[in-house]
């Protein structure tokens, strides 16, 4: 799916006449319609959501679109153009948790947390095509959740509003699927707009547009997936996250959220050195959120590049969640000419982004692939996204 070709805005039309006529030939009848769902990126702020701070994704121009039809009976029928799973058939009244394999699990974790809401959801079927590439830290499958949702809010007359529909594909990922993730990626699928980035609140999950368009700034945002597997299996997620909560203890505050920049010195004199570094970086990485909205508002993409390379460097030396393929793209990138460039996602592998101007696309992309291979290291895959339009129906 990696290999997609980087689409325009111009072949979303054919792709989706083709979308719906394969569903024709597959299903035997034209679908209702035709959604579709953007990846996201997360341009600054890194494991603050859970310590009820800020983050800025964006919707990017990678999206998953679903042609849907509904059927007359309660049986669910589920093909993608990507995998070789081939067509698989669900009940809907056996849907519960641990009962779907493999990617059904998104579409039908959906169904399943609508049902939960009480709303009448039909029997369907469904066809899934995307190219927001798997597992390089873009949230296909929230790119997938966000799409069926989308659709079936449309397609029963549920008139979910878009918080709704964030908490409904939240419930299908941490009930259904089993990720306990929070509510990043559904806002920025499902609340993006083009040109803009998702200011997000997690206290409060208020979440406000911001403009951020980098072409007119005569930049482009370059993605380097690593292709290092970003699994958090070996329990460093979950030690970061004991370690906020122990922080936020010891500080006698609800989270990490309600320490300031100020509050570090005091930190300091309390936390064991390790808890404190830990802290530091998220509290900082808040304070860091805050002042990219401000600059974009203010200046523009081209004033944030310092922030992305102070994220960085705080998620590797304080937070420590960077590993060497990161830090050497992240590096490479800087050292030929971007203005600013980080690590996006959980961390221990999977992406970084780098902030560059267009003049220097080509030296960055070439520098980064050498250095891989010098390294030792797989080639990277690199490829520009740009801030696109949240969730919709296209057909
Ligand atoms: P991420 O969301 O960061 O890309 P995840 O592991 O959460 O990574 O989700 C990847 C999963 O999403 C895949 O293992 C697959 O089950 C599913 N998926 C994504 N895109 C497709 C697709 N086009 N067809 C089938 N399954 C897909
Ligand atoms: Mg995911």
């Amino acid at each position: 799916m990696s290999a997609a070709p980087h689409p325009t805005a111009d072949s979303a039309v054919p792709g989706t006449q083709d979308l719906a006529a394969r569903f024709t030939r597959e299903f035997g009848a034209a679908p209702a319609g035709v959604w579709q769902a953007p990846g996201r990126v997360n341009l600054i702020g890194e494991h603050t959501d859970y310590n009820e701070g800020f983050v800025l994704p964006f919707a990017i121009d990678r999206t998953a679109r679903v042609a849907v039809g509904i059927r007359q009976d309660s049986t669910v029928r589920l093909l993608s153009t990507y995998g070789d799973q081939g067509m698989v058939s669900a009940s809907l009244d056996a849907l519960e948790p641990g009962s779907a394999k493999g990617w059904t699990k998104y579409p039908l974790g959906v169904m399943w947390a609508l049902r939960e809401r009480g709303i009448d959801v039909p029997g369907i079927d469904l066809l899934l095509d995307s190219d927001v590439p798997l597992g390089a830290g873009l949230s296909s499958s929230h790119a997938i959740e966000c799409a069926v949702v989308t659709a079936l809010n449309e397609l029963t007359g549920a008139g979910l509003a878009a918080q709704d529909m964030v908490l409904a594909t939240q419930r299908a990922e941490n009930d259904f699927v089993g990720a306990p993730t929070g509510i990043m990626d559904q806002s920025a699928s499902l609340r993006g707009a083009k040109g803009h980035a998702v200011f997000l609140d997690c206290r409060d999950q208020n979440a406000t547009l911001v403009p951020f368009e980098t072409e007119p700034a005569g930049l482009v945002l370059l993605v380097i997936d690593t292709k290092v597997s970003h699994s958090h299996a070996d329990g460093g997620y979950a030690s970061r996250r004991a370690s906020c909560e122990l922080g936020a203890e010891v500080m006698g505050v609800k989270a990490l959220r309600d320490v300031q920049v100020g509050d570090l010195e005091e930190a300091s004199g309390l936390l064991d050195e390790v808890t404190f570094r830990r802290v530091r970086h998220v509290v900082t990485e808040n304070d860091r959120v805050l002042q990219t909205v401000e600059r974009l508002a203010a200046e523009g993409p081209a004033a944030i590049g310092t922030l992305l390379d102070a994220s960085h460097a705080s998620m590797r030396d304080d937070f420590e969640i960077s590993c060497p393929e990161l830090d050497l793209a992240v590096d490479t990138a800087r050292a030929n000419g971007a203005i600013g460039a980080r690590m996006t996602g959980g961390g221990f592998g999977g992406a970084a982004i780098a902030l560059t101007p267009v003049a220097s696309e080509a030296k960055v992309r070439a520098a980064v692939v050498r250095a891989f291979a010098e390294a030792g290291y797989a080639a990277p895959d690199i490829f520009t996204v740009s801030p696109a339009a949240g969730a919709m129906r296209v057909a």
